[in-house]
């Protein structure tokens, strides 16, 4: 047992409650059916026996349709005629990799749910580390497009190319009314996306998508939200997701399983330094500010958010006498997670040079400070998909405002995090933190557009379970 030294009497699930399917090879993929043993308690959240039923339809379906199938190269075939009428057997969705690693866990996740509400199939542009960093999520069929895909520079498609929905609307080169569609649509639904990109959001769009067999989509937001005030996929949605929160939960511990190469990352460091630990504390500690790092002011607001939410200990003045510790050796192993090492070091020395009140031991680790972010690069990549997932074993977490990094971490983890607010002026906020309201990850970007009456509309008070993002005021977040 990897993690013998927390046992606890519960009996552990490797399926995940359903969530996963059995009969993969263990041996190619050792984290799908380990990773319970790194959890302190199996989830609180049981995936609804639809969603079990569905993702195992879905899973049939991938096989029926994926990469070089029959169907599949009956598809492929009408990209070439550049013209399609009819229905196909298998529609697909494509997914397409951009920005940093929070940001493409959270998109393929939407995209995935947007495949299973739609019918269509997804593949994956495997980029360049995508196939290094997970392992394959459905059984006996890959999720990565193939290499020989015919479409000319598809992963290329951005905000102005002539086959985005929205360009075509703008041109009006594309409408219901029309018999022959296109056989593929681009769908550019990154953060600067403009209006007509965002008609996705609106059902009468969503009508005439159903008539394209491939969309390929480029994203780098969590676009679920939205996907929940659309009254075609509402009911679904509920039936999916009773508990509307589990979304991400559910879907990434479904989808995203660390290869054996991170996966050796994970248990080696969690072996070493936080296994034998009584609590683990996860702190991310991403700033966005311009400077020299690290930023006193930062370091700051960290130490006063985990001691003013007694997440650690305090430590003893230099003028009292040093307690004697015999009592109570509980210890706390603190996860710090940040590009630069200063924050870990200041932390670090602040529980070696004293002890602390309650006379808990408290270690500080940091597995890696890489200085810079390095998007594609494939050990630096591999490096930030374990430390994710090693935030996501914490019992308590400390997240840094608007990072996807961090709201991967939290979801997985089922954890409601303490959120840094965003220092201004170089100033520690007060108060340095704030606990939010559910561990679902925030789409930073959403369309604010009521699709019925036509008009500007406030999608973070529509419904009472999408409702705007505790770090990021104009986003929207499943409560
Ligand atoms: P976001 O920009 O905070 O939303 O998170 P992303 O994950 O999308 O992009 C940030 C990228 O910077 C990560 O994917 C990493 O490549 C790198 N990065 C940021 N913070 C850390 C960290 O604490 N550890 C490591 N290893 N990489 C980090």
């Amino acid at each position: 047992d990897a993690a013998s030294s927390e046992v606890v009497d519960e009996p552990k699930d490797k399926l995940l409650d359903g969530l996963l399917s059995a009969g993969f090879d263990e041996n190619t993929c050792l984290s799908r059916y380990q990773s319970v043993l790194y959890r302190r308690h199996s989830s609180p959240h049981k995936p609804s026996s639809y969603l079990q039923s569905r993702l195992r339809k879905y899973e049939d379906l991938h096989k029926q349709c994926g990469p070089y199938t029959e169907s599949y190269n009956k598809t492929v075939e009408k990209l070439k005629s550049g013209q399609h009428s009819g229905t196909t057997e298998c529609n697909y969705v494509i997914w397409i990799a951009s920005s940093g690693l929070g940001n493409k866990i959270l998109t393929l996740a939407s995209a995935f749910l947007y495949a299973l509400l739609t019918n269509r199939v997804l593949l994956v542009d495997r980029g360049k580390d995508v196939g290094d960093l997970f392992c394959e999520p459905f059984p006996d069929m890959s999720w990565l497009l193939p290499l020989d895909f015919p479409l000319k520079q598809y992963n290329k498609f951005n905000k102005q190319s002539p086959e985005s929905y929205g360009n075509m609307l703008k041109r009006n080169a594309i409408s219901t009314a029309t018999n022959t569609l296109p056989p593929f649509l681009y769908l550019h639904l990154n953060h600067d996306y403009d209006a007509r990109d965002k008609l996705f959001f609106c059902d009468q769009d969503q009508s005439l998508f159903q008539k394209i067999p491939w969309l390929i989509m480029k994203s780098n937001e969590y676009f679920v939200p939205s996907l929940f005030l659309m009254p075609s996929f509402e009911q679904e949605l509920t039936n999916l997701f009773p508990s509307k929160v589990t979304v991400f939960h559910h879907l990434g511990r479904y989808l995203f399983h660390p290869s054996n190469a991170v996966w050796g990352l994970i248990t080696r460091y969690y072996g070493a330094y936080l296994a034998n630990a009584d609590e683990r504390v996860g702190i991310q500690i991403r700033t966005f500010e311009p400077g020299n790092q690290p930023f006193q002011h930062v370091m700051d607001q960290v130490v006063a958010c985990f001691l003013q939410e007694k997440l650690l200990p305090e430590v003893v003045n230099p003028q009292e006498s040093i307690l004697t510790t015999s009592e109570n050796q509980k210890s706390k192993a603190v996860l710090i997670t940040s590009l630069n090492s200063g924050y870990f070091d200041k932390i670090r020395n602040m529980y070696w040079e004293k002890p602390t009140v309650t006379g808990e031991m408290i270690g500080v680790y940091q597995p890696s400070h890489e200085e810079v972010q390095q998007t594609d690069n494939n050990i630096h990549d591999r490096k930030a998909w374990a430390e994710i997932y090693l935030l996501s074993l914490s019992d308590v977490l400390i997240t840094s405002t608007q990072s996807t990094f961090g709201y991967v971490a939290q979801s997985l983890g089922s954890l409601k995090p303490w959120i840094l607010y965003k220092p201004k002026n170089h100033t520690t906020p007060n108060p340095p933190c704030h606990r939010a309201i559910s561990m679902e990850p925030c789409f930073h970007a959403p369309p604010f557009y009521d699709c019925k009456a036509k008009t500007w509309a406030d999608t973070g008070a529509v419904v009472p379970h999408v409702r705007h993002c505790e770090d990021v005021i104009w986003g929207v977040k499943l409560v």
